[in-house]
């Protein structure tokens, strides 16, 4: 069995914490996410384009489309839009469980 490989992190109480190297690669592309919104924000002096944020969010793979022939439910953005065939776009997996995480 391999060593399982850590990167030191620093917490957000300023502590170091080792986390293991794939759990950091899981979130890169959050943290991508973020410094394109940073970057784009500080370049449009902060009037982000929501079609851009949502653009940049499916191109790190934090939104996914998924085909979809009928509503998905009463409370999903698609059903909103009423022409089907069409692609819902869905938190990914990651995304997901980082939002269920979040204290
Ligand atoms: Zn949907």
């Amino acid at each position: 069995m391999h060593a399982m490989t850590c990167i030191p992190t620093i917490t957000d109480e300023h502590q170091v914490v080792l986390v293991p190297a794939v759990e950091l690669q899981r979130l890169r592309p959050l943290a991508q996410f973020a410094l394109a919104v940073l970057e784009e924000s500080r370049s449009e002096l902060a009037d982000l384009d929501g079609g851009w944020l949502q653009d940049k969010a499916a191109e790190l793979g934090l939104l996914v489309r998924v085909p979809v022939t009928e509503p998905c439910g009463d409370e999903c953005r698609c059903a909103e839009y009423g022409a089907f065939p069409q692609d819902c776009l869905r938190y990914s997996a990651e995304v997901s469980a980082a939002l269920k995480a979040r204290p």
